[in-house]
C-alpha cells in the first residue's frame, strides 16, 4: 500500500469509533521511506500507537563509517534519536483531541549515551520507531488530524532528522568520536591500573538536586587533577590527547570537609560507567564498567546472601552464611549489597558515607573498649577493605570525611578541597603514623571467595488477573513484575526509565530461558549479556513476532539486573555451599 491508500482508509474512517483505527495497521510506501502502522492503540487515553518509519541508506546516506563498529552504531543511534526527538518538537502541532491525540513520542535519552531500541541503523536501512497518539474527539476518528500528523508531520521528521544531508553532520560526527573516546579510554583502564579517569577541565556538579544538567561553566570549578595522579591518555579521536586524574586500583579515599565536593566526585565516578553526551561535563569521567554502588538499604528482602564476612554471630546463634530476612537492618543491607555484588562480578565497589551505615564503616578503639567483639557481630568494612582487593582484586572508593581510621588501609587519599582534588596520600600515611589509632583489626576469618546461588525459577510469577505475562515499569525505580512490586530506589547508578523497562522484561526471559534451579545467578546474567550482544534487545519484546515495534528498552548492566533479581520480594534462591 502507498500514502494513497493511508490517505483513502483515514478519509474513510473520519468520523467512526475508535476502533476503526486498526484499518490502519499494516506497511505504507511513502517514496522516500517505508511506514510501518504496527499497532493501533484501542482508545485515545491507552498506551499510543506504535509506528517504525524505515529509510532505506539509499535516501538516508549515513556515512558507514559513523557506523563502523558496534561503539560508533550505538552512539550514531543515540544521536538520531535525539535529532528525531527535536524535529518532532519542532515540526509537530502537538495535542489535538482527546487523550493522547496528536502526540507523538521517540525514546531519547537523557545525559548517558546508551544501546537502546528507539533507532537501528543498518546498512541497508535506518528505522525510527515511534508512538503515535492517533488524534479523536472523545472515542471519535479525527481522520483529517491523523492524515495530517502521519501523512504531513512524519515525512518531515524523517527529512530532517534521518537524511544526513539535512543532518548537523559535524555534530553527528563530533558525537559519535566522543562516545568513541569515552569506551576507548575505559577500554585501557585496566593496564593503565587504574578504576577510573576524570579529565581535567571536566564539570561534576549539577544544575540542581533535581536535574542532571551541568552547573553552568561560569558558576562550577572545573575539575584539575593533582600533579602526582595526573595522567595522559591518548585518544582515537580529537582531542588526540587527554589529561586527567587517574583513580589507581587499591583503595582510594575520598577526605575533605562538608560541602567541598565530596559527593560531587564520587556521584561522576558512579555515573562515570556510562557514556556521557558531549556538554553534559562529565563525558570524560570514565569509570570501570564493573564499578557499582553500595549502599545501606535498610527494609529490603535478602535470600540466603552469606554475609559472614561482614556480619556473624547475631544474637540468639542465628546463621549468616545464608542470610534471609524481610526487612534488612542498615547494615545487614549494607552487607548484602556488597556480597550480591561480587557475586555477579563487581571490580569495584563505590561508597559514599552519607548513605552509609556508621557502625558498618566504622568501630573505633573506645567502642571496642566498650562492647567486646564478641558481643559485636559486625566486622566493619575498615577491617575488610583491603582483604577485598588483596584477596578479590575489588578495589574500593571510598567518601570518608568522618574517620580517620581509613588512613590505615588506604592506597591513595584524595582531599577535597574548594571543589579541587588534592593529593594527600603521604600526609595521611604519616598522620597514621604518628597519631597510632588504638583501634584493634578485628577479623575472625579471612575473607573467602563469594558463595554462588541460583535462582529457583519457580519463584518467579510474571502474572496479574487474567494475564500470564504483566510486566510493568512504573518509574525508573520501580517494576511491577506481575503483582510484585520491585523497588529500585537504592539502586543508583539504574538512570534511564527505559533500562528499567528492559530489565523486567529481562528477567522475565531469564526465568524462562536460563534458570533451571541450578544456573548461578552469576550465569544468568551472562547469558542475558550473550543474547543482547548477539540478537539486540529487541529480542526482550515478549510479544516479538519478528519485525515489529519491540517497544522502548535501553540497555541495563548485568548489576542492575541482578539487583532487581535480587529485590523481588518473593525470589528463592539455592545456595552452593563451598
Ligand atoms: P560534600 O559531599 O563534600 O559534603 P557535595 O559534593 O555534596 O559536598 O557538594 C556540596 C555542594 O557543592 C553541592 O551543592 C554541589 O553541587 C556543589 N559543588 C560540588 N562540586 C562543585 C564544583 N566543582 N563547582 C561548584 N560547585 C560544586
Ligand atoms: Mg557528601
Amino acid at each position: 500500500m502507498t500514502k494513497d491508500d493511508l490517505r483513502r482508509i483515514l478519509a474513510r474512517i473520519d468520523g467512526r469509533g475508535y476502533k476503526a483505527y486498526k484499518d490502519i495497521e499494516g506497511s505504507y510506501d511513502f517514496g522516500a521511506f517505508t511506514l510501518y502502522v504496527d499497532h493501533a492503540q484501542g482508545d485515545p487515553f491507552a498506551s499510543p500507537s506504535l509506528v517504525r518509519v524505515r529509510v532505506p541508506q539509499s535516501m538516508a546516506q549515513l556515512p558507514s563509517s559513523l557506523f563502523a563498529n558496534r561503539v560508533r552504531r550505538v552512539a550514531l543511534q543515540d544521536f538520531l534519536a535525539r535529532q528525531v526527538a527535536g524535529a518532532m518538537r519542532h515540526v509537530t502541532r502537538g495535542h489535538r483531541g482527546t487523550g493522547k491525540s496528536g502526540l507523538m513520542f521517540i525514546d531519547e535519552g537523557g545525559q548517558e549515551v546508551l544501546e537502546r531500541t528507539a533507532i537501528v541503523v543498518r546498512n541497508e536501512w535506518v528505522e525510527a520507531r515511534l508512538q503515535v497518539g492517533l488524534p479523536a474527539a472523545g472515542r471519535t476518528v479525527l481522520g483529517r488530524q491523523a492524515e495530517e500528523m502521519l501523512c504531513r508531520e512524519l515525512p518531515q521528521i524523517v527529512d530532517r532528522a534521518l537524511l544526513w544531508r539535512n543532518l548537523p553532520q559535524r555534530e553527528a560526527q563530533r558525537f559519535v568520536e566522543c562516545v568513541e573516546n569515552q569506551e576507548h579510554i575505559r577500554a585501557r583502564l585496566d593496564e593503565l591500573h587504574l578504576i577510573a579517569f576524570v579529565a581535567d577541565g571536566s564539570i561534576l556538579p549539577r544544575a540542581s538536586g533535581a536535574t542532571d544538567q551541568p552547573m553552568p561553566a561560569a558558576q562550577a570549578v572545573l575539575f584539575k587533577s593533582p600533579d602526582t595522579l595526573r595522567t595522559t591518555i591518548e585518544l582515537p579521536n580529537s582531542p588526540s590527547l587527554i589529561a586527567g586524574m587517574g583513580v589507581p586500583k587499591g583503595v582510594t579515599l575520598i577526605v575533605g570537609g562538608g560541602y567541598h565536593g565530596k559527593s560531587t566526585l564520587l556521584k561522576a565516578l558512579e555515573r562515570g560507567v556510562y557514556p556521557h553526551i558531549p556538554g553534559d561535563g562529565r563525558e570524560y569521567v570514565v569509570t570501570s564498567r564493573d564499578a557499582v554502588k553500595i549502599r545501606a538499604e535498610d527494609g529490603r528482602r535478602v535470600e540466603k546472601v552469606d554475609i559472614s564476612p561482614f556480619i556473624a554471630d547475631l544474637p540468639y546463634g542465628r546463621s549468616t552464611t545464608a542470610f534471609s530476612t524481610d526487612d534488612a537492618s542498615g547494615s545487614t543491607s549494607q552487607a548484602a549489597n556488597i556480597v550480591e555484588a561480587l557475586e555477579v562480578g563487581a571490580k569495584v565497589l563505590l561508597l559514599d558515607e552519607d548513605t552509609s551505615a556508621t557502625n558498618f564503616m566504622i568501630r573505633d578503639a573506645r567502642m571496642q573498649a566498650l562492647v567486646a567483639k564478641a558481643h559485636e557481630p559486625i566486622t566493619p568494612f575498615v577491617d575488610r577493605v583491603r582483604e577485598l582487593y588483596e584477596r578479590l582484586g575489588v578495589s574500593t572508593v571510598l567518601v570518608m570525611g568522618g574517620s580517620g581510621d581509613y588512613f590505615d588501609v588506604a592506597d591513595t587519599v584524595i582531599m577535597m578541597r574548594d571543589y579541587l582534588p588534592l593529593d594527600v596520600t603521604a600526609d595521611a600515611k604519616r598522620i597514621a603514623q604518628s597519631l597510632v589509632t588504638q583501634r584493634k583489626v578485628e577479623t575472625p576469618q579471612p575473607l573467602q571467595a563469594i558463595a554462588h546461588r541460583a535462582p529457583l525459577p519457580s519463584s518467579f510469577d510474571p502474572s496479574r488477573g487474567r494475564r500470564e505475562v504483566k510486566i510493568d515499569a512504573k518509574a525508573v525505580d520501580l517494576i511491577l513484575f506481575g503483582s510484585d512490586p520491585i523497588d529500585l530506589r537504592c539502586v543508583e547508578q539504574l538512570v534511564d526509565f527505559s533500562q528499567t523497562r528492559a530489565i523486567g522484561y529481562a528477567i522475565h526471559r531469564a526465568v524462562e530461558d536460563f534458570m533451571d534451579g541450578k544456573a548461578r545467578l552469576r550465569d544468568v546474567v551472562d547469558a542475558l549479556e550473550r543474547l543482547f550482544d548477539e540478537r539486540g534487545l529487541d529480542v526482550l519484546d515478549p510479544f516479538h513476532r519478528g519485525e515489529e515495534h519491540p517497544g522502548n528498552f535501553a540497555r541495563p548492566r548485568r548489576y542492575e539486573i541482578a539487583a532487581a533479581i535480587n529485590r523481588l520480594r518473593t525470589v528463592r534462591m539455592q545456595q552452593e555451599r563451598h
